[in-house]
């Protein structure tokens, strides 16, 4: 009810503009409108159509570049519709190619690709098929997507690949736009059930279909199914029941005016007349069928309507007659035959000349991945070397940071070695070894050497009387003085306990008597305390020399060393020299 009453005020809304506009130029606004509303009552109330178009057309020069195109495209349909398949193409291929807008193109395109299978050029139709459902995903307008939906399962039914039919009739059912898939797509879903023989009751199954093209106003695609129940009602030997479908719609269809449908319509009233025995009807419903049909084409109602034709006449025994229909019946047969092959074959060609043309895609998007590939592998591969050369810095920064550190430690341990815990000064077996060196350099030199050996005097006393702490710390008071005034090739070693070595190179007898003095008077300063308080410390010492005791280490120590026992026998705190007359047995 509602949408009687809308579709009154849309009418009277539609009759005003025709009115007022009728003798003035359209507003472009107007204009879009009335484009519009054309474009929506284009099936459902053609003469209306015609009305709004004729006005259009009288104003064209003055519509701006959209409308005029827009309604291009409407002047292209309405030749396709009125039969002109030939006329309408190149309109149709015009907006295709100089349209701006994506979406008038992919209508326009959909429609050739319907005229294009009527006109029974189909490898053109399918291959425009193939093109326009590659911009489905581009475009947006539900009533574009639908007429692409509708022709793609009408192409798909036609050459009997009905899953595809299916699916693209399933499409429109699913976006059921304002109710308009439930129809159209309910009539090529219903159109690839019955063909390939999925559809078996009658009764039931079509019946949700009509009633959504009726309530549109669809009285076309209403009639399409219609026909398919009559088809299957008659072939179910329930011709009458076909009958009362569809005289009960007879009229109104005629009206619509749309030949291809209402010859379908006289075709199958024919074939159900004739089977029910009214063999006026049939013939009459069959010559209108052949009247009525697309002319220069062979459709399934001319076939059918020829063979009603024929078998009439042979029944009546209206031989001549009978043959002239077989004849033309055999020849729109075998035409018809040869059309549905000629589309299956033209479909297969697209098909596989779509997929060859996506397969050739496909490689060359493959090969471009595969460069891409091989362009990152190589990118890598820099950046690996980059990395290798990176890591290998690491390890070799690593080898140098732990070699360096190894050495150091080396170093350290050596010298923890080579030192006195206490002192710090060379202990005995690295003494000896410096002074051996020392000694063998100094030889070859022909260079004198020096030994100075010293030992603290009453030390156990001191250790006695303040302690071995207080020992412990006249020792190393005594080693810091002696060496602030020793010479860096002066090296100082302890012997053991409170007893001390110095070798002097190129030190003669004086300089190292000199020497070794200097070194007792700065013991001298010393005190158990480190001030004056504390009790003062002194030692002895022995001095031996290259010339008089020779190069010979173990010699020139034992020589200091007996020197050393003179100074302590002479008192202490003291320095005594090597005497070549002095010996141990001497001094012993
Ligand atoms: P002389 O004048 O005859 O050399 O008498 P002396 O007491 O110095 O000699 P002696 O050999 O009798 O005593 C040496 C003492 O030195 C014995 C020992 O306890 C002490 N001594 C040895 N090494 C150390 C040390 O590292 N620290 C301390 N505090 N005492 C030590
Ligand atoms: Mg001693
Ligand atoms: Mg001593």
């Amino acid at each position: 009810m509602r949408g009687a009453i809308a579709r009154l005020f849309r009418r009277v809304g539609l009759a005003l503009i025709l009115a007022l506009h009728s003798t003035a130029a359209i507003e472009p606004d107007a204009a879009m409108l009335l484009l519009k509303q054309a474009d929506s009552i284009k099936t459902s109330n053609h003469a209306e159509f015609n009305q709004i178009m004729a006005k259009l057309e009288s104003q064209r020069d003055a519509l701006p570049p959209a409308e005029a195109m827009y309604l291009r495209y409407l002047q292209g349909w309405k030749i396709a519709y009125d039969g002109d398949y030939a006329g309408a193409i190149p309109v149709l291929n015009g907006i295709i190619d100089s349209s701006t807008d994506a979406t008038l193109r992919f209508r326009a395109g959909a429609t050739v690709v319907n005229m294009l299978a009527i006109a029974r050029r189909y490898e053109e139709a399918y291959g425009q098929l193939s093109k326009i459902l590659d911009l489905l995903p581009e475009v947006h307008d539900r009533d574009a997507r639908e007429q692409g939906f509708v022709v793609a399962a009408i192409l798909y039914n036609q050459v009997g690949q009905y899953e595809l039919g299916l699916e693209y009739a399933e499409k429109l059912l699913s976006e059921d736009w304002a109710g308009r898939g439930a129809c159209k797509g309910g009539q090529l879903r219903l159109e690839a059930m019955y063909k390939s023989g999925q559809l078996t009751n009658p009764d039931k199954d079509f019946q949700a279909g009509i009633e959504a093209c009726e309530k549109l106003s669809e009285p076309l695609h209403a009639s399409v199914i219609r026909g398919y129940v009559a088809q299957l009602l008659t072939r179910q030997d329930r011709a009458q029941d076909a009958i009362d479908l569809l005289t009960r719609h007879y009229d109104a269809l005629r009206r619509t005016g749309y030949a291809r449908i209402v010859s379908e319509s006289d075709a199958l009233l024919a074939r159900a007349y004739k089977q029910v025995g009214n063999v006026t009807l049939a013939r009459e419903h069959a010559e209108r069928a052949v009247a009525d049909a697309v002319p220069n084409q062979i459709t399934e109602p001319l076939v059918t309507a020829y063979q009603v034709l024929y078998e009439i006449a042979r029944a009546q025994g209206d031989y001549k007659s009978a043959l002239a229909f077989h004849e033309k019946f055999a020849a729109a047969d075998k035409g018809y035959l040869d059309d549905i092959s000629a589309r299956q074959l033209a479909f297969q060609r697209i098909r596989q000349e779509v997929a060859a043309a996506r397969f050739h895609i496909e490689a060359l998007n493959k090969q471009n991945q595969v460069l891409q590939l091989q362009q990152q592998l190589a990118d890598k591969a820099v950046e690996n070397g980059r990395l290798y050369i990176v890591l290998l810095g690491t390890v070799l920064l690593f080898l140098l940071l732990w070699t360096y550190r190894t050495k150091r430690a080396q170093l350290h341990f050596m010298r923890l070695a080579q030192r006195d815990g206490l002192t710090g000064v060379s202990n005995r077996p690295h003494f000896m070894f410096v002074a051996e060196r020392t000694l063998e350099e100094c030889r070859r030199a022909g260079e004198p050497v020096s030994m100075v050996l010293f030992d603290l005097d009453h030390f156990k006393q001191i250790n006695d009387a303040h302690g071995h702490a207080a020992g412990d710390f006249v020792l190393k008071q005594v080693t810091k003085v002696c060496k602030s005034c020793l010479a860096e090739d002066e090296v100082l070693g302890r012997l053991g306990g409170e007893e001390f070595a110095i070798v002097l190179p190129r030190a003669s007898q004086d300089a190292a008597m000199r020497k070794a003095d200097e070194l007792r008077a700065r013991i001298a300063t010393v005190t158990t305390s480190g001030n004056s308080h504390g009790q003062p410390v002194s030692a002895s010492f022995g001095v031996a020399q290259t010339a008089s005791a020779g190069y010979d280490l173990q010699r020139l120590v034992a020589s200091a060393d007996v020197a050393l026992y003179h100074a302590k026998r002479s008192g202490r705190n003291r320095v005594a020299s090597f005497e070549p007359h002095l010996s141990m047995g001497a001094i012993a």
